[in-house]
């Protein structure tokens, strides 16, 4: 009668090892991505270290939202290693949903960090020197990090490792955002300092 049901074992098969190819061609790109992995879960460690240390000692509101950020990054970065790693069995759909939710989560704290940042007068902080060379230095690593990743996450279209290199651009767009927020607080501050109205008001 009708070899319909043939064909249809037939296609079947061929979307098989077309399936079989995508997963055999991410192989060579699986350890790249593994070692961007690791880079930026060292990193935010790093990074969240030393942000929250400076954001303590200098009362900085925007340095403490630079080290939180970086909490959230390191999930997103630790459960893409994990994919990719291939030590658990997370599917790329359910890595894909976490990182998607922890990119949205850092969307609405970048929203908010800018706003306190900006706008809380009850926070003038200090202007802290390892703050500033921690923030310089995201500022230029990160977007190399989110370049790689969006390479590697479209040659293996990857959802989930482009959800992370997202996140890496925004961590860079925190840092300038901290950066300016620092920047303006340091010129209040030399502007507060200025002897000359000092020793006018204090006569
Ligand atoms: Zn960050």
């Amino acid at each position: 009668m009708s070899d319909a049901p043939f064909n249809a074992l037939l296609e079947l098969k061929l979307l098989n090892t077309q399936l079989q190819c995508v997963e055999q061609s991410s192989s060579p790109y699986q350890k790249q991505i593994v070692s961007l992995q690791l880079i930026t879960i060292l990193w935010m460690c790093a990074e969240a270290a030393i942000a929250l240390f400076a954001a303590l000692r200098a009362h900085s509101v925007a340095l403490l939202g630079f080290g939180a950020d970086s909490g959230i990054e390191l999930v997103s970065a630790f459960v893409v290693f994990l994919r990719f790693k291939k030590v658990s069995h997370l599917s790329e759909k359910r890595v894909a949903r976490i990182t998607g939710l922890s990119l949205f989560a850092l969307a609405t704290f970048i929203l908010g960090n800018s706003i306190l940042a900006f706008t809380n007068p009850g926070f003038r902080p200090q202007p802290s020197y390892p703050g500033i060379v921690l923030l310089i230095s995201a500022a230029i690593v990160m977007p190399w990090l989110s370049s790689q990743k969006r390479t590697l996450a479209a040659k293996t279209s990857s959802g989930a490792l482009k959800a992370d290199a997202v996140q890496s651009s925004m961590c860079a767009y925190l840092a300038w955002i901290a950066l300016g927020g620092l920047v303006v607080n340091a010129m209040f501050k030399m502007s507060w300092a200025d002897p000359v109205p000092r020793y006018y008001f204090s006569r």
